[in-house]
């Protein structure tokens, strides 16, 4: 017998070589029906697979982001095995589960493909899905793996077998398609009810421009074909929000190939809308001891050589600025730290001067690639509503609950009610690779999980996702359509602190380094009001709105007072 143990904690006795399936159907039926996978000590293995040891195991259904990715993955084998059956002779590179949905990189020689082929494919796919198919698993040696895809003549499968252990490779079978693969995939192909072919493009194997360029087809699927349904209706939906048509509409924004790609322009309306969101966040940041400060747009190389982003910048990024001095080199900034840095050391500081709070809207300049740009949300000048808190090691806590605060404040005042915090800590295998000290480590992160458990924050925890200078918080948003975003971050710093040399006098009277934390609760005024455009589908509340309110008149004869009355708006 071995002893599985659940995610509840309890734990029961099953026959060696029991399976997820199994353990399953000893809790109920109807659970068994729908599990697709199950997380094994850590690993996502296919519910079919035999346990030998004791084990903590979790089932995965479609409620689990493994379950579905096992279900999408899955579908990608159920598209390879149709489109074997209609194009006999098509070649396949690799074909992993995304977001939403999955896609499979396929070489179909000389045939032309187009979207015009998916309704065939679809049509195939659900036919084989309800022979109810089962995922067969299968170990094979290298060399055996080998013979099978040379006499296949599948050079994509043999590329990707290059790069395999021999005893590590497994074949998956699904009727008569066969994959390398490692798994896991769902029972069988009965499990999914309904299938859309989303979208064709071209893809180089292996992300290598000089290699082939193959055919990468996007797909969804679904367990139930009203999921389906309200998947299609979503897309709809959010083709009608986006930021970028709406943003036209509303006389917001726009971006000029003269002026340069991802540098957006904001129109009266836009700038509006962009003041108010400003002077709201100024507001609640006034009364929360923030000050505000103004940094100039570029900055000398020595600055960015002292904060280490000098050895970043490449060939990736905006060049140096010359001057007529020779070997006068300036920066657009990529970042407002640098320069709160040495505004902190304008005078000396005292433990009892400590938090000091510099908040700025400033403007960064970031080179993005430009087939990376979209809209509002992937720019190359943007302005973050950025702000830099020095403070006292033993300030920590209550600084980063002062900005929870703040940060809840601001989603609940635009309507943004559903969120996660994802907090972000160092991997405590590997504390080599991070700067500051144990004890520093040890308090920030301690005073993160305590501030966000004390504010009552819904969070997950990220081991080993921190960076290298401190660990961070995160706000996952969902919008109104449910798809999730990134806004609003708190993040220790040890790093600039240390390389700037910055220092407080303590009570003791010795010189201690401050903590420094930048956040940020919208995180780019671009970025968010993005967001919101498409979270609010334009309907900004009254407050934000650019246009509140029109004065008509209700026959000519008031025409000369509505007038005045416009006026007096001034
Ligand atoms: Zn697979
Ligand atoms: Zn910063």
């Amino acid at each position: 017998m071995i002893n599985i143990t659940l995610p509840d904690g309890s734990s029961r006795q099953y026959e060696k070589g029991t399976t997820a399936h199994q353990i399953a159907l000893s809790i109920s039926e109807g659970l068994a029906r729908n599990v697709l996978a199950a997380e094994v000590n850590g690993e996502i293995w296919d519910s079919s697979r035999a346990i030998e040891a004791d084990a903590t195991v979790k089932l995965l259904t479609w409620n689990d982001t493994a379950g579905k990715a096992t279900f999408w993955h899955s579908s990608a084998h159920l598209m390879a095995e149709a489109l074997e059956a209609l194009y006999p002779g098509t070649k396949f590179g690799i074909g992993p589960a995304i977001e939403t949905g999955f896609y499979y990189d396929v070489d179909f020689g000389e045939r032309e493909f187009s979207s015009d082929d998916f309704k065939a494919i679809e049509t195939k796919m659900l036919e084989l899905a309800k022979q109810k198919e089962e995922f067969s698993r299968k170990s094979v040696s290298k060399a055996d793996a080998i013979k099978y895809f040379t006499e296949k003549g599948d050079e994509y499968k043999l590329d990707l077998l290059q790069g395999l252990d021999d005893g590590k490779i497994t074949f998956y079978t699904q009727g008569e398609f066969t994959d390398l693969c490692r798994g896991p995939h769902i029972p069988n192909t009965g499990f999914i009810k309904a299938i859309k072919l989303m979208n064709v493009a071209g893809a180089y194997w292996r992300g290598d421009e000089t290699k082939k360029q193959l055919t990468r087809i996007y797909g969804v699927t679904f367990p139930k074909a009203s999921e389906l349904t309200e998947y299609l209706l979503m897309i709809e939906e959010a083709k009608k929000r986006d930021h970028r048509k709406l943003g036209k509409e509303l006389e917001l924004f726009m971006f000029s190939e003269k002026v340069g790609a991802g540098l957006p322009m904001w129109l009266p309306k836009g700038t509006a809308l962009r003041e108010r969101l400003a002077q709201f966040l100024t507001k609640a940041q006034v009364k929360s001891g923030y000050e505000q400060v103004v940094t100039p747009h570029i900055g000398h190389k020595n600055l960015y050589v002292t904060s280490g982003h000098y050895e970043k910048y490449g060939k990736d990024s905006f060049q140096p600025i010359k001057t007529p001095q020779e070997g006068e080199e300036f920066f657009l900034k990529p970042m407002n730290c640098p320069h709160h840095c040495e505004m902190y050391k304008f005078k000396p500081r005292s433990y009892k001067d400590l938090p000091v709070r510099f908040a700025e809207f400033g403007t960064v300049y970031r080179y993005e690639q430009s087939g990376e740009l979209h809209g509002l949300t992937r720019v190359r000048g943007f302005t973050q509503d950025d702000a830099h808190l020095f403070c006292r090691p033993d300030q920590v806590k209550e600084e980063f609950k002062k900005v929870i605060d703040l940060v809840l404040y601001v989603f609940k005042s635009l309507g943004f009610d559903n969120y996660i915090a994802q907090i972000s800590l160092r991997d405590p295998e590997n504390k080599a690779k991070y700067i500051g000290s144990d004890e520093n480590w040890k308090l920030a992160e301690t005073a993160i999980i305590e501030a966000a458990e004390e504010m009552g924050l819904p969070t997950v925890v990220e081991l080993g996702e921190a960076a290298f200078y401190g660990p961070k918080l995160d706000f996952m948003v969902k919008d109104a359509l449910g798809r999730k975003w990134q806004l609003g971050t708190i993040q220790v710093d040890y790093n600039l602190p240390e390389r700037f040399e910055l220092e407080y006098t303590g009570s003791d009277n010795l010189k201690h380094r401050p903590v420094m934390i930048h956040r940020a609760p919208f995180g780019s005024l671009e970025r968010f009001v993005a967001v919101l455009i498409e979270h609010c589908a334009g309907n900004f509340p009254l407050w934000l709105s650019p246009e509140q309110y029109i004065i008509l008149p209700i026959s000519e004869k008031y025409e000369e007072y509505a007038k005045r009355k416009e006026n007096q708006r001034c």
